[in-house]
């Protein structure tokens, strides 16, 4: 039966740890752990980021800017649409009435 590691300074510093004299300590496992899921997180958030072409913070922030404008875009189109839809099946509004017509426009999905 080996003992758990003394933790003197910091968890891991144990030398009896290397030759397994001393067992890590639940701290130590902890950080262990939390390092390596940190570790395939950073690298899973690498990878999408070579598969998009983005190297630096730079591009980073510029593709994250431009999703949440097309989002917000197609959000804008989605919400007219409902509303020109709203005005005809909910209001009973002739579909090709001025209004309805003007909101498919700004949505820029049937004219
Ligand atoms: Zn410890």
């Amino acid at each position: 039966m080996t003992k758990e590691c003394d933790c003197l300074n910091w968890c891991g510093d144990d030398p009896w740890l290397k030759d397994g004299r001393a067992t890590p300590c639940k701290k130590f496992l902890d950080e262990q752990e939390r390092d390596r899921v940190l570790v395939a997180q950073t690298q899973e958030i690498l990878d999408l980021c070579k598969a998009r072409g983005i190297e630096s913070t730079y591009d980073l922030v510029k593709a994250l800017l431009k999703r949440v404008a097309d989002l917000e875009h197609e959000f804008d189109r989605a919400f007219l649409e409902w509303c020109a839809d709203r005005m005809v099946y909910v209001y009973g509004a002739d579909p090709h009435v001025d209004y309805v017509l003007k909101l498919r426009r700004m949505a820029g999905t049937r004219s």
